[in-house]
This record gives structure tokens, C-alpha cells and sequence, in this order.
């Protein structure tokens, strides 16, 4: 077993604290990653104090992954040592079901999420707070060689969980898109439906973060607090993206939608809402979901991210810091994402 360091929280809500764990020996197609960053997802926070029920303790967060790989087991084929690679929100499935075998395995039943999940063995995962971590080589991602692996980390989960649904519901040219909330992930949808080649306009609460979503690319921008937005851009979007982590009337957004517009949901709030038929029936909308993207697509974005030059706006953290950084999440404090520096675990 290898003795590894992290960061976790013992019970629901309890800061998070050093903690001293055994990841397993490689197997054949293991990849050994020493973990140089790892990003701070609002699911994180949500999972550490247990807001979406069945959290399983104690929890290793984490799962915007990126380092270099030590040593690889005896059978695997996709690395070798030096390598710098990422990881994100899964690293097993079951590979044997309908969503496995057509290439969307974040759907597969057996899914083992990266943290606070089980391995298909049964064992608990712990996540990316910590200095190693072990994972099968077709669940590790190569980063394209431009691209900085601190600014890098975020793609894997708040780069992905944008990039996919954009992708399949068609943003591009002659797209009006909106993003609701401009936090992590919201702001890496800013910048990917940017150069996806849509007409962009983000909704927040206030107009605090209007010159930011104009350089990550926007060019429209409202304030949700004024209740004129909702009555300008009526009928006005074919896709919006509601990155928003609480509790938000559907309704009202719902209306912005165009005839056969969509409104996906990948902000995952701790309570159900209440949406009437009444606001999808006039005009055909749809309300859809996402999780982030398959395997494939996490490449595929990658590597668009590094043709591109697209990473995510960073600040960086050590480890020892990483409670206060939830504190300043939760109030939408972060320009954009935090991104704990593992060099601080030594
Ligand atoms: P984040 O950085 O905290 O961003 C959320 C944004 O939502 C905030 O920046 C804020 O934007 C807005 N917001 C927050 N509280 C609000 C409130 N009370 N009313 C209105 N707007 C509010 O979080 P994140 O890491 O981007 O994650 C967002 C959500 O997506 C979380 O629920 C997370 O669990 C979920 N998530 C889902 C997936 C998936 O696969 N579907 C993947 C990752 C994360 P403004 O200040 O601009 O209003
Ligand atoms: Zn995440
Ligand atoms: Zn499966």
C-alpha cells in the first residue's frame, strides 16, 4: 500500500483537517499521479457538509486532478513517467452497460465518482485533497503541453461539465446562449461558448462582476436583481446554462428561453423546485440536466482548451487555507476558481 497525505473531513461540516490514508499498490493498467494541483468545486463544499444526503466519511474532496505521472503499472500502455496528466470527477465504471459501451460512462450506474463513492470493488474513493492518487489508465487524461497545470486543473470538472452540454445542444454560431451565475463554472462556460462561437450573455446577481464577463468573453451582460431582465430577454435565449448552486425560481428563467429552447441545469442545489408545465407548453421549451462529460469529450475539451489557450482564472491556495476559501465560495468570492497548491502538503 502507498502511505499518502491529504486533507479530509471527518463528520458533515467539520473543517477539513491533515489526514494520513493508504492508497492500493498499482496494479497492471494503474497510472501512479503525484498530484501537483487540484481545484475547488462548489461540490466539494456541497458533499463535505453532507448538503445532498449519503456522504460517506471520512471524505477526501477533490476532483479537478492534475500532475505528473510517477510510475505505471507493468501492463499499461497510455503513459509513461514524467507525463502530465488530469483527472476528474470519475475514475471507474463498470464498462460492461449501455451507457459504458456507447461512450457515456459518467452515466453508468456503477459509476465510482473520484470521492465519496466506492470503487467497483467496494472501496471507498478519497479524492484529489491529498499528494498521490492511483487510477486506471483509461480514467487519466493527457494535458496538452501549453497548457499550465494549476489554471489546468479546473477543466476537469467545471471545464467538462460546460464543454458537454454546449456541445450537444449546439452552441456555436447564430446561438444566443446565456450563463446563469458566474462562479467556476460558470465562467469557464463564458469562455468555451466564446469560442464555441455563440453570442454570450451572463446573468448574476448584481452588476459586480460585469467588466470580468465582458474580458472572459461575454458580450451581453444583467443583473438577475433587476427585475427588467426578466421582462428584455423574454423569449430571447435558444440555450441557457444555470450553473447556480442554491435554489432559484426555474420559472422565471424558463421564460427567456426562445420556441424549442433549452435550459440545462448543472448547478445542483440541496432542494427541489417547483416548475410548472405552464412554463414549458407556450413554447416548447425543454428543462434538461448534465454530468459533466465522457471520458472522450474530456479529451476532446482539453485539447480544444489548448488550441484555443483556454484555462480557468485561478487563485491559488495552500492546503492549510482551503476552509476559508469554502467560507469565500459559498459568498461567491472567487475570481474564479480556487486551486490548492499540493507543494503546501510537505
Ligand atoms: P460557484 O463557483 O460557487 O458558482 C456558483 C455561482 O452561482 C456563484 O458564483 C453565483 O454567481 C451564483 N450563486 C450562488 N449563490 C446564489 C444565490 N443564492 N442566488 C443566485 N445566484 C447564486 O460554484 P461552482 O463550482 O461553479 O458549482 C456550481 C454548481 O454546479 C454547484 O451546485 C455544483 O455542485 C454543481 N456542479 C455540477 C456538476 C455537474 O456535473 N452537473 C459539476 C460540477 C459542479 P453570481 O455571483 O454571478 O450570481
Ligand atoms: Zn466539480
Ligand atoms: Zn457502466
Amino acid at each position: 500500500m502507498l502511505k499518502t497525505k491529504g486533507y479530509a473531513a471527518q463528520v458533515a461540516k467539520a473543517p477539513l483537517a491533515p489526514y494520513s490514508f493508504e492508497r492500493r499498490e498499482l496494479r497492471d493498467h494503474d497510472v501512479l499521479v503525484d498530484i501537483q494541483y487540484c481545484g475547488v468545486c462548489h461540490s466539494d463544499i456541497h458533499q463535505a457538509r453532507d448538503e445532498w444526503g449519503g456522504s460517506i466519511f471520512p471524505m477526501v474532496p477533490g476532483h479537478e486532478i492534475t500532475g505528473i505521472v510517477a510510475r505505471v503499472g507493468s501492463q499499461v500502455t497510455k503513459f509513461k513517467v514524467g507525463d502530465r496528466v488530469g483527472v476528474g470527477v470519475y475514475v471507474d465504471s463498470c464498462r460492461e452497460c449501455e451507457e459504458c459501451k456507447s461512450g457515456l460512462e459518467q452515466y453508468c450506474d456503477r459509476l465510482a465518482q473520484t470521492y465519496n463513492s466506492h470503487e467497483l470493488d467496494g472501496t471507498p474513493t478519497l479524492g484529489g485533497y491529498a499528494d498521490k492518487i492511483v487510477v486506471n489508465e483509461d480514467f487519466v487524461l493527457d494535458i496538452p503541453e501549453n497548457l499550465p497545470l494549476n489554471a489546468t486543473a479546473p477543466l476537469l470538472c467545471a471545464g467538462i461539465t460546460l464543454y458537454s452540454p454546449l456541445v450537444h445542444w449546439g452552441a456555436g454560431p447564430g446561438k444566443k446562449v446565456a450563463v446563469v451565475g458566474l462562479g467556476g463554472l460558470g465562467h469557464m462556460g463564458v469562455k468555451l461558448a466564446h469560442a464555441l462561437g455563440a453570442e454570450v450573455t451572463v446573468l448574476s446577481q448584481s452588476m459586480k462582476k460585469q467588466a470580468d464577463a465582458a474580458r472572459l468573453g461575454a458580450d451581453h451582460y444583467y443583473s438577475t436583481a433587476d427585475p427588467e431582465t426578466f421582462t428584455k430577454l423574454r423569449r430571447h435565449f435558444d440555450l441557457i446554462m444555470n450553473t447556480v448552486s442554491a435554489p432559484l425560481d426555474w420559472n422565471a428563467y424558463l421564460q427567456l428561453l426562445k420556441v424549442d429552447g433549452t435550459m440545462v441545469m448543472v448547478g445542483l442545489p440541496d432542494r427541489d423546485i417547483p416548475v410548472g408545465a405552464g412554463s414549458l407548453i407556450p413554447s416548447r421549451r425543454s428543462l434538461a440536466g448534465s454530468m459533466v462529460g465522457s471520458l472522450k469529450e474530456m479529451q476532446e475539451m482539453l485539447d480544444f482548451c489548448g488550441k484555443h489557450d483556454i484555462v480557468s482564472d485561478i487563485e491559488m491556495i495552500n492546503i492549510q487555507d482551503v476552509n476559508a476559501a469554502y467560507e469565500r465560495v459559498i459568498r461567491s468570492d472567487v475570481k474564479y476558481r480556487f486551486v490548492i497548491d499540493m507543494a503546501s502538503l510537505k
